[in-house]
């Protein structure tokens, strides 16, 4: 089983190769990221991808259930035995009407990815998945993560539920930046019973200073610079084209954090072309929140690019060393993207350099009014995952996704999140008439609630305005 599936360095000079069963998250050699690879010719791979539609007859086998599992033969890196499943992954593509979001997107071409609908309301729990089961594969006990809140929220889930191969319950211990984690995803936390460390820094240093945990604690990191995590994510795009009837679609949007989203569909989708799956790659558009911008100033303001894994680290090191300089740290109202140094920058420009991708950036008003847009739709999301939707109305705009084009769009977390944000975004005293004041935020789809004294006069009179307007 092992030698089927190993991990690999990314560096295409480098590309040194560990044992399965090795806990790493980087080079031992070069210091850079790590995938997890396959030699394909000694695993059975379907002929093709259509094979995985007849699992929904045997869904009460819990590996066919689970969304992730039941495309095991394309992340095949450990025993049937000790594979972990809550039954994440049950979410299916959404057609949506574009005009019902006021995009100039001919009809039947907008597609929602709903991740929202997951176990613990985000798509980290895909990733989860593939990384307990490579903890149980290592044997290891106690699991650990720095999260903008939905990385713990689902960590801890999974703890709860998931055991060692001995039956022993697994240890959770996440690490959130003080005031930096919408509620609804620390009340997951706290719920699911992880040891929360709150400490007061950011995200960009809850990650260093876990990863220094790892160093001297047996803790087993599960952020997404653990690249099983990615595995499991790349389940996602499965079930993109599983939704479109295996037909790549022309453009998946995303937003951009951590960046390990992006680098889990780049890979899924180059795995899926070498294994002769699909004949064609779609699009990648990466969205950054406007506060939060690394991915986007580096690659689209400083042209930095993969080239074949030789991108220009100056560029890189230049940009941080002025944020350092100017104390300047990310900040956006999609907290789950408030990331300022995002670890998998290198997996990402690799996938945006193989599907011929791009990047943009949105501003938080932007994304809030998208986000009540999506809500006013039926579906709901955070505001992180309404940044895609915004990024891909600017690229209509720009020109750069045309009408004709057929667009996912990933909605990443459930709405109740962060019901915060909603709230605000909903009854902000910037709306309507007040907004004329000088740069306040006009909030386009606010629907404010109506303050109405206890009387029935004045119920049915606020009632009848209501439907008067
Ligand atoms: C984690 C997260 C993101 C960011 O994804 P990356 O893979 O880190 O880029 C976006 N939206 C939501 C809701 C998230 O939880
Ligand atoms: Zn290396």
């Amino acid at each position: 089983m092992s030698d089927r599936a190993f991990l690999r360095c990314i560096q295409p000079g480098c590309a040194a190769t560990y044992g399965i069963s090795e806990a790493r998250y980087d080079c031992a050699t070069c210091g850079g990221l790590l995938d997890v690879a396959y030699d394909w010719d000694r695993l059975t791979v379907p002929g093709s991808l259509s094979f995985f539609a007849e699992r929904w007859a045997t869904r009460h086998e819990p590996l066919d259930f689970s969304g992730v599992w039941r495309f095991r033969e394309l992340l095949h890196f450990a025993p049937q035995k000790q594979i972990v499943t809550i039954g994440e992954g049950q979410t299916l593509l959404q057609n949506v009407d574009p005009r019902r979001v006021d995009l100039a997107l001919s009809a039947g071409n907008l597609h929602f990815q709903y991740e929202g609908m997951n176990p613990s309301g985000s798509f980290k729990d895909n990733g989860m998945a593939a990384a307990f089961t490579a903890a149980r594969m290592l044997g290891r006990r106690r699991v650990g993560c720095a999260s903008t809140g939905n990385t713990s929220a689902s960590l801890a889930l999974y703890a709860s539920l998931a055991k060692t191969d001995d039956g022993a319950p697994m240890r959770a211990v996440v690490f959130v930046g003080a005031g930096k984690i919408a509620y609804g995803k620390l009340s997951q936390a706290l719920d699911y019973g992880a040891l929360t460390l709150q400490i007061d820094a950011d995200f960009d240093a809850c990650l260093q200073r876990i990863r220094e945990a790892t160093e001297r604690l047996d803790l087993y990191l599960m952020n997404s610079v653990n690249p099983f995590r990615l595995e499991g994510q790349k389940s996602i795009m499965f079930r993109v084209l599983e939704g479109l009837d295996w037909e790549p679609p022309d453009w998946i949007v995303c937003p951009g954090g951590n960046l390990g989203n992006s680098s889990a569909f780049g890979k899924a989708f180059v795995e899926l072309k070498e294994l002769g799956l699909i004949s064609r790659m779609p699009r990648l558009a990466i969205v950054n929140a406007s506060g939060a911008n690394t991915l986007n100033e580096l690659v689209s303001r400083q042209g930095l690019k993969w080239n074949d894994g030789e991108w220009d680290q100056a560029i890189v090191d230049s940009h941080y060393d002025a944020m350092t300089r100017d104390g300047r740290k990310a900040k956006t109202i999609a907290s789950a993207i408030e990331i300022g140094r995002p670890v998998n920058l290198p997996k990402a420009l690799r996938s945006l350099d193989a599907m011929n991708g791009v990047v943009c950036e949105v501003t938080d008003d932007e994304i809030l009014d998208e986000k009540a847009r999506i809500g006013r739709n039926g579906y709901g999301c955070e505001p992180a995952s309404a940044a895609s939707l915004a990024g891909l109305r600017k690229l209509i705009a720009d020109g750069v996704v045309s009408a004709s084009d057929r667009v996912v769009c990933i909605l990443t977390g459930h709405q109740l999140k962060d019901a915060d944000a909603t709230v605000g975004y909903h009854t902000s005293m910037f709306t309507g008439d007040a907004s004329e004041r000088a740069g306040a935020p006009r909030r386009s789809m606010a629907n404010r609630p109506v303050r109405v004294a206890d009387d029935i006069d004045a119920i049915c009179a606020a009632i009848e305005k209501a439907d008067a307007s």
